[in-house]
């Protein structure tokens, strides 16, 4: 027999979830195409393009062996290490698999109907969807001109019922970054009852780069939020930290599954934060290819938005237009009309030749919409 709709029994606000969506993966773009995956130049997600760690690589290896066992549920020895690293209690630290699951463990802690999350316009499409999953209501902030979060408008917005503020620095999609003076401004006023979590997945790229934990230093109720996605090249492996104060780590760890972060995840990112030399390839890469975009995007007459991050916002006109035909040339951006940004694409900063590809694509693409004029 079959079974009746459970539909009506889930959460309603559950049912209302539009799902997030990812950039689109290189197997499922090769199988379309009928491409060899390895012609596909995926510049849609941020990821690192030179890889991980060599050292992280060869600590997955060694770990290897050990799988059939469970992992440390502390992560003992990687935080011990964020610890000694960024000279915090162990107790302030809490792993997680990636940093987006840190995000929804702080959600988690205090989200429900009637209370509020306070964060930019142009930020984290993961922040209105945990309010959605927790029934809770997302209060938008608009950007400044120029961008950059206003947080003077984000602390007038803040009521009673608000419990966290995100600040993304350097912000996705947008890349830009509040300066330390600003964000002192901003944590000097905040009220006790809000938490502040920053969320500084794309820290590694900007410079410079503000001090946030200082708030927590200070017992303030500030979240600091890392991701080894990124800078690191783990984004497969799904590990991040954050580093709070112990009350409210001690909220997260309650609230966090008791295996969350996998062995692997562990033992390569305890090692990719060894492996400051991968660090600084990946930075600097990602520092001169973004001059070249910059000065390609000059050259073509294409406006885009000076970022801090390791990707750029480019105006190309129909975004959903060049995104597709970007794609069938086997390079895979951004398309922003999520974001109520139709006209613009995201472009991650890949190796040199993946940037030429992309260039190349772009230029074509546009090349042929202005003939068609
Ligand atoms: C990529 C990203 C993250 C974290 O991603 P994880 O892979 O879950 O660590 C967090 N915040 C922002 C703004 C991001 O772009």
């Amino acid at each position: 027999m079959r079974g009746m709709s459970i539909l009506p029994y889930a959460h309603e606000h559950v049912q209302k979830i539009r799902a997030y969506k990812p950039g689109k993966p290189i197997g499922e773009t090769a199988r379309e195409l009928h491409m060899d995956p390895d012609d596909i130049v995926k510049l849609a997600s941020n990821e690192n393009p030179l890889g991980a760690s060599p050292m992280a690589m060869q600590a997955i290896k060694r770990a290897s062996q050990g799988v059939n066992l469970y992992p440390d549920g502390s992560a003992y020895e990687l935080r011990s290490k964020i610890a000694k690293r960024y000279g915090v209690r162990i107790e302030q630290i809490v792993a997680g698999s990636g940093s987006s699951e840190l995000i929804e463990l702080l959600c988690h802690t205090c989200l429900g109907p009637g209370s509020e999350l306070v964060a930019a316009r142009y930020s984290f499409t993961m922040y209105p969807l945990m309010c959605q999953l927790f029934g809770a209501t997302f209060v938008e902030v608009e950007n400044k001109p120029d961008w950059s979060h206003d947080l003077r408008a984000m602390l007038r917005t803040i009521s009673p019922r608000t419990r966290i503020v995100f600040i993304t620095n350097p912000t996705n999609p947008v890349g830009t970054m509040v300066q330390q003076a600003e964000l002192d401004d901003f944590m000097a006023q905040v009220p006790n009852h809000v938490i502040v979590a920053f969320d500084e997945a794309y820290i590694h790229f900007a410079d410079p780069q503000p001090d946030t934990l200082r708030y927590v230093q200070r017992g303030q109720n500030a979240v600091v939020m890392r991701t080894f996605s990124k800078a690191y090249g783990l984004a497969g492996l799904r590990a991040g930290f954050a580093i709070t104060t112990e009350e409210i780590a001690g909220l997260l760890h309650k609230v966090r599954s008791p295996f969350n972060t996998s062995s692997l995840a562990q033992v390569a990112a305890a090692a990719a934060l060894d492996d400051e030399q991968h660090l600084r390839n990946s930075v600097q890469l990602v520092r001169s290819e973004m001059h070249r975009y910059e000065r390609t995007f000059d050259d073509l007459g294409l406006s885009y938005i000076p970022s801090q991050g390791n990707f750029v916002l480019v105006k190309v006109g129909d975004g959903e237009r060049v995104y597709s035909e970007c794609l069938k040339r086997g390079v895979i951006l951004r398309p922003m009309n999520g974001y109520g940004l139709p006209e613009y694409l995201r472009i991650s900063i890949g190796t040199a030749e993946q940037n030429t590809r992309c260039l190349r694509a772009l230029a074509e693409v546009l090349g042929e919409a202005g003939q068609q004029k």
